[in-house]
């Protein structure tokens, strides 16, 4: 296990795409860009309500930076902490 290798910054996604890691303060998100599927975990559900009711508020806030990739990570301490919330 390579630590930023993209590979094992992604998980696959039912459609075929991939879904990538994003991380925050409060917690995790895998999101597919190409049908727009996610999972997130230790995020408040009324959050994720909002995201599932307008999936574009999701991807302005991965492109504002709320949300950081979790593959840009180069401690391997932070990464580890980040890593084990998903798997
Ligand atoms: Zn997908």
């Amino acid at each position: 296990m390579v630590i930023g290798d993209e590979s094992i910054c992604t998980e696959d996604c039912e459609c075929g795409s991939k879904q990538y890691f994003y991380y925050c303060n409060q917690g995790m998100i895998a999101v597919c860009f190409k049908c727009g599927r996610f999972e997130s975990s230790d995020l408040p559900t009324n959050l994720v309500d909002i995201f599932l009711e307008d999936p574009t508020i999701l991807m302005s806030l991965i492109k504002g930076d709320y949300f950081k990739a979790l593959s840009d990570i180069t401690d391997p301490d932070r990464w580890i902490s980040l890593y084990t919330r998903i798997n």
